[in-house]
């Protein structure tokens, strides 16, 4: 699409579902490549014979791929000496991690160390995959595989361009998954793993049936179609191996994994007929307290007080008060969270101290695989996270292919006055202004003890009755649309307030700290000295905010390129091309803006040379008389009446249309 001569959606469209349909599904539109989820297996576009055409062939000879963004890369660090970054994004189920894996399986064979002996660097950077898989992703509805977290990958490279090292940085893991599902939705991968492990483990952890446990039977959906799942558990196991988990670490990971369904089966009654209190319902809760307290070698008695009652302070006294059962119910699942999400950053940790970090590397490739905008028919509090990312991306990939745009004409020196493009700093300042921003105002809020979302809310209509980026819906009482660059969202602020809170309950945290297991007690630190102090409030979103500055600036640190990935159906299945459904991608994807920031400029840049070939039919004669190549394309331009357009060192530059325009002239002379 390059060589496309009139770049607008229809054409983009057009040439993607054709192309789709003989499963050419990469194609670069300017400098971004664009790929189409096949839904089906396509192993000769992988295999290694193709990796080895692709390290061997010159620039522009192969056709468009994954692996020619990465070669791209590699080349541009290698020789440049500069750190660069791909960025996949798209939305849930077009293809992003799998994109991810197969760039990282380029990197790895172009930069790996064929002549090391045992575990190698790269070969620890792949297996990190499965081993993230296995707890970050699950079934959804988009997406049978969705990553719920996001991911950015850092591979370092030594003075001669091999692996020697790599960081692995992750965002915001969906926590409420843990303890709620919906049909035909599952849970984290590694809880059916778990149930479908070897004989021996099943009977150490008293497990069984995934059917019997409240944390999966919420849907009723178990089984993935052309998975298996004990094939699966033993494969993470050897992951696990090679990215540098013990045995016994292994072990206790697995042992939380089970202790988090058992606490999931402890129910709740009240206390002979008093609502206000609760114990446990029955044997059968009594019987998953004790396996849940056994497996996280801690006190049964400490962790049902730790469930069920809380400490009062009163200007007299410290009381234990009873909770009511739904309180019971709000602190079983919140340890379950606050348990398994530990559980996902320590494997984060462990797999970077194990792979390790190269002090002396000078490049980097860094890949990301992030969740894509996000717009359902009920949003909270993590899809404006999602979009806050989404934007701030899109800010980023705006100016590259603004800069680059313009790189290009200071380098032919043609007159430019700056073409002015629609930047989203608006939306941006809407949300992470220190003072005033949308998730300054949520931190405001969570620190006001009275604060409701519904006062949340009237905070936001207030602050931003003004604001262009920002709606109050009519009647509404708690909800607000912001108006992101892919489109309007309406959000419900409902659940704000408690998600913003990172929190975990101080009988929660000394129940675990005073844990037998040392794998355990290390998951939750005592937090001693830094209670002494005033405890500093901590929110997910300012934590959020922080991660993704950082994000930013190491990004900023690199020369981008840009994937995107696209869904070509709602039913995840080959062949299929749903027009309306990939312009919308698109559109949110920002490749229409890349178009219109192109379009806005001069798009069509030809050289003389290309000029020559293909319009000297309108002015024969200029070939007749002796010239020079700039002044026969000019007078080619003058016939044709165009004004307006710029000559370069060694191209024509033309405006939207221009193109089209000599187009037309060239058919009616042929
Ligand atoms: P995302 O990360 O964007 O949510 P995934 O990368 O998990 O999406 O892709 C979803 C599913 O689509 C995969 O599980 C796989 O079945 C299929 N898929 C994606 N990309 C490819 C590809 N290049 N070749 C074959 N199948 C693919
Ligand atoms: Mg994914």
């Amino acid at each position: 699409m390059t060589n496309l001569h009139y770049l607008n959606e229809a054409e983009v469209l057009h040439n993607l579902a054709t192309r789709f349909q003989i499963d050419e599904i990469y194609t670069y539109t300017g400098n971004i490549l664009i790929a189409v989820n096949p839904f089906q297996a396509l192993p000769h576009l992988y295999e290694p014979a193709v990796m080895k055409r692709y390290k061997e062939a010159k620039m522009g000879e192969q056709a468009p791929h994954v692996f020619t963004i990465a070669d791209i890369a590699y080349r541009a660090m290698i020789t440049e000496g500069k750190s660069n970054s791909i960025l996949v994004s798209g939305e849930s189920g077009a293809g992003k991690t799998e994109t991810t894996k197969n760039l990282m399986c380029y990197l790895a064979y172009l930069g790996g160390n064929s002549a090391a002996e045992g575990q190698t660097i790269e070969q620890q950077v792949l297996e990190s995959n499965p081993v993230l898989e296995a707890f970050g992703n699950a079934k959804t509805a988009r997406n049978n595989n969705s990553s719920r977290f996001g991911k950015f990958v850092e591979i370092q490279f030594d003075n001669v361009g091999r692996i020697s090292g790599a960081a692995i940085r992750t965002y915001l893991l969906e926590r409420s998954r843990v303890c709620q599902i919906s049909d035909p939705e599952r849970n984290y991968h590694c809880f059916y793993l778990l149930c479908a492990a070897p004989k021996e483990e099943i009977e150490k952890y008293k497990l069984g049936d995934p059917k019997s446990f409240h944390y999966l039977n919420q849907s009723n959906c178990y089984q993935l179609v052309g998975v298996n799942d004990a094939n699966n558990y033993l494969a993470t196991r050897r992951a696990m191996d090679v990215v540098g988990i013990s045995e016994e670490e292994q072990e206790a990971i697995f042992r939380v994994v089970a202790a988090i369904l058992h606490l999931g089966n402890i129910d709740f009654g009240n206390n002979e007929g008093d609502p206000e209190s609760s114990v446990l319902k029955d044997d059968d809760s009594k019987f998953h307290l004790d396996m849940t307290a056994q497996l996280l070698r801690c006190d049964p008695e400490s962790l049902e007080d730790a469930l069920c009652k809380r400490k009062m302070i009163t200007p007299d006294d410290v009381i234990k008060k009873s909770l009511d059962i739904s309180g019971a119910i709000i602190s079983r699942d919140g340890l379950a969270k606050t348990i398994y999400s530990r559980l996902f950053d320590w494997l984060v940790d462990k797999i970077n101290v194990s792979i390790g970090q190269d002090p002396k590397s000078k490049c980097l490739i860094g890949v990301l695989d992030i969740y894509g905008f996000e717009s359902f028919e009920s949003n909270s509090f993590e899809q404006l996270c999602i979009n806050y990312t989404n934007e701030k991306l899109q800010q980023h990939f705006n100016q590259h292919v603004f800069k680059s745009e313009q790189a290009e004409y200071t380098k032919e020196e043609i007159d430019w006055r700056y073409i002015e493009f629609v930047d989203n700093q608006d939306v941006l300042s809407l949300i992470e202004k220190k003072t005033g921003g949308i998730i300054a105002l949520l931190d405001e809020a969570c620190l006001v003890p009275k604060s409701t979302h519904e006062t949340f809310a009237q905070k936001l209509y207030q602050t931003f009755k003004d604001h262009k980026r920002f709606i109050k819906p009519k009647l509404a009482r708690s909800e607000f649309t912001i108006v992101h660059y892919a489109g309007e969202v309406l959000y419900q602020s409902e659940q704000f307030l408690d998600k913003n809170k990172d929190y975990v309950v101080p009988e929660h945290q000394n129940l675990l700290s005073a844990s037998q297991c040392s794998f355990i007690q290390r998951l939750f630190p005592s937090l001693s000295e830094e209670t002494s102090k005033p405890s500093k409030f901590s929110s997910i979103g300012s934590r959020f905010k922080l991660q993704l500055q950082q994000l930013m600036e190491i990004l900023n640190s690199t020369d981008p390129h840009f994937i995107r990935c696209v869904k070509p159906n709602h039913v995840l299945k080959p062949s299929i091309f749903e027009n309306l459904y990939v312009m919308q991608q698109l559109r949110s994807g920002g490749v229409l803006e890349a178009i219109r920031i192109k379009c806005a400029g001069y798009p069509a840049h030809k050289t003389f040379e290309e000029f020559l070939n293909r319009y000297n039919i309108i002015a024969p004669e200029v070939l007749t008389r002796s010239y020079e190549e700039k002044v026969a394309c000019k007078w080619i331009l003058e016939k044709s009446e165009i004004t307006q357009y710029q000559m370069g060192i060694t191209r024509v530059f033309l405006k939207g249309n221009q193109m089209a325009e000599l187009d037309a002239q060239r058919a009616r002379i042929l």
